[in-house]
């Protein structure tokens, strides 16, 4: 069996983390104690880093960080790294989002999730990393109450439903973080679990 410190203080991350993970050799828990990374990287990866680094220097053992937002390409990708910072309340940051898109038409209002996921060791060496990804489209208006964030204006054709609408077993099948998690957690089975 294998700890390994998620280097978030975001619960719902360790929800959908806990429910992608099917192997009952690999085992998260989160970061206890004083926890405030500067988030001041360039890109995804960079801020995934300076969290899974500084969770390392607090726990001294292997630790995962999430770094992801949702970038519009109407907006040449905004919100992006600052997903978290573009307005105070998550309701305020999707009244933000709608209002900047308001004249803009559906073929025009594409836009993607992404999630970096950084492994570093218990003295923050970087062992390794993943990006997933998943493309859809800002709604007009939000819809649904699952998830988190910005799910209720994330609209996915192939569904026909916003993240929020969908059931958390499809979002935890399709999302951005399962597609960073999936081969996250296969390189640890074949690099750490196997060799404990
Ligand atoms: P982070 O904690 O710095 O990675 O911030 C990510 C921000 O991006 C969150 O606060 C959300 O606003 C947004 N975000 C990330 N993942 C999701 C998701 O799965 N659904 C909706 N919004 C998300």
């Amino acid at each position: 069996m294998i700890k390994i410190i998620l280097a978030t203080s975001n619960p719902h991350k360790l929800d959908e983390i806990n429910a992608i993970n099917t192997n009952p050799d690999i085992v998260f828990d989160v970061v206890n104690g004083d926890f405030a990374p500067i988030e001041n990287g360039k890109n995804f990866i960079e801020n995934a880093t300076i969290k899974a680094k500084e969770a390392a220097k607090i726990m001294k053992t292997y630790c995962l960080a999430d770094d992801s937002g949702l970038c519009v390409d109407a907006l040449e990708g905004r919100p992006g790294i600052h997903s978290a910072r573009y307005a105070e309340t998550q309701k305020e940051k999707i009244e933000k989002l709608l209002a900047e898109m308001k004249d803009v038409p559906y073929d025009w209002r594409a836009a993607h999730f992404v999630c970096s996921m950084v492994l570093v060791d218990k003295d923050g060496n970087v062992i390794h990393s993943e990006t997933g990804k998943v493309h859809g489209y800002i709604d007009d208006s939000p819809k649904g109450t699952n998830g988190f964030g910005y799910d209720p204006i994330f609209f996915i054709p192939s569904k026909n439903k916003t993240m929020a609408e969908l059931p958390e077993e499809v979002k935890n099948d399709i999302s951005h973080r399962a597609n960073a998690l999936k081969p996250m957690l296969k390189w640890i089975e074949a690099n750490l679990v196997l060799h404990e």
